[in-house]
């Protein structure tokens, strides 16, 4: 039997600076690079016989696009020494606008990547500022522009919406802009305040950090309904793509349960029903797998239960939608369903269920009204999402 292939994602935890919201497991260390370039090379040696072929690889972070030239091409020798990768794998890099000028698209796409994630966030100075990011909206359009004409097929944009004094209509004028440069697929996340970055310290000074929640409502309802008059397809709760072939295949992994290896700190991975995950402090990664041990931080075995549940969380965040069979033993399902059909957050098509744009608003709690853990009857409906 052909081996299924798995999902590669590489943990690259260094950046330049810090942004204001964030609490990724990354690093401004960058003396930290050989001594992670040498356990990533351990960890890929520890997994070959257990992950053999892959169909995408992800290089995320951090910043991947910020590691240097002969970093990347050992890396890549290395990957493709030990690992075989399917003729048509889907190969993504986040990129910084900063890191985007030919040479290094030239670099990359010799290498093979053949998708750009680009970590635009916004195009405005304002919201660039406030996001603590290290470019301009001129220097976003330009990398993505320049993206597209080095050959890059698949351009996918990182936008945060949600930001403080954000009203409908600044935030369409990042998305008329940003239409304009026609990107392939957008990921478009909810500002959220996380515990230890900078912006949850300003709110503890009484800063106002972040949209009120309806303003964060109205924002994904029109940022839902702009991509969708354009052409895109909604998904998933925060992604948008172009057209079928430009939804990420990668990604489309974690929702569909399929197998992928993590490989760097923090990195998560999953087979069959096991999922575990690495040390995310860096330091503590790079000594571990260097002295020869794993630096897994915890592992899990799911239940027969505990995958079903998972299946009908992961699959309500995507447009597939969960089959009803999962849902069965809810003894209010149907009347469960017509309510929420009744409020145009779920569609019904024969067996399976699929959320709508609004119902994607309540991804959280879809899965405990529709198992019978949480009353329907609390449902808060507004106007503007009907
Ligand atoms: S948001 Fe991205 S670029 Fe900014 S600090 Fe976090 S990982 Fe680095």
């Amino acid at each position: 039997m052909r081996p299924q292939p798995a999902g590669l994602y590489l943990h690259v935890p260094f950046c330049r600076c810090r942004c204001s919201y964030c609490d990724f497991a990354a690093t401004t260390e960058l003396s930290l690079v050989p001594a992670w370039y040498q356990a990533v090379c351990q960890e890929v040696r520890r997994w070959q016989k257990d992950f053999s072929l892959f169909d995408t690889f992800y290089l995320g972070g951090g910043t991947p696009s910020l590691l240097q030239p002969s970093i990347l091409i050992y890396l890549f020798e290395e990957l493709r020494r030990f690992f075989r990768f399917t003729p048509d794998a889907e190969i993504t890099l986040e990129a910084n606008p900063e890191d985007v000028f030919p040479e290094n698209l030239r670099l990359w796409r010799s290498l093979g990547i053949n998708r750009l994630s680009l970590g635009l966030q916004s195009l405005e100075e304002e919201d660039l500022r406030f996001l603590g990011r290290r470019h301009t909206g001129l220097v976003a359009e330009k990398a993505l522009r320049t993206s597209l004409e080095a050959g890059f097929d698949c351009v996918s944009v990182d936008l945060i919406s949600g930001l403080p004094g954000q009203t409908e209509k600044k935030w369409e004028r990042v998305l008329t802009r940003l239409e304009k440069e026609k990107p392939a697929h957008i990921s478009c996340y909810q500002l959220t305040i996380k515990k230890s970055t900078i912006l949850a310290v300003r709110k503890e000074n009484g800063e106002r950090v972040v949209a009120e929640e309806k303003q964060q409502e109205k924002l994904f309802l029109q940022t839902s309904s702009w991509w969708r008059k354009h052409g895109y397809l909604h998904y998933e709760v925060s992604s948008f793509a172009a057209g079928e072939r430009y939804k990420s295949r990668h990604n489309l992994k974690y929702w569909r349960r399929q197998p992928y290896l993590g490989l760097g700190p923090a990195a998560h991975s999953f087979s069959g029903n096991r999922r575990w995950w690495n040390v995310a402090d860096i330091r503590r990664y790079c000594e571990m797998i260097l002295a020869g041990c794993e630096a897994v931080a915890g592992r899990e075995e799911l239940t027969p239960e505990q995958e079903r549940l998972e299946e009908i969380f992961l699959g309500l965040r995507t447009a597939e939608g969960v089959p009803l069979h999962l849902l069965s033993d809810n003894p209010q399902l149907e009347r469960t369903l017509s309510t929420l059909q009744k409020n145009r957050l779920l569609s019904r098509e024969g067996e399976r269920i699929r959320p709508t744009p609004a119902g994607y608003l309540f991804a959280d709690v879809l899965p405990l009204w529709l198992t019978g853990e949480l009353p329907v009857s609390v449902l808060p409906l507004s106007e503007e999402m009907c």
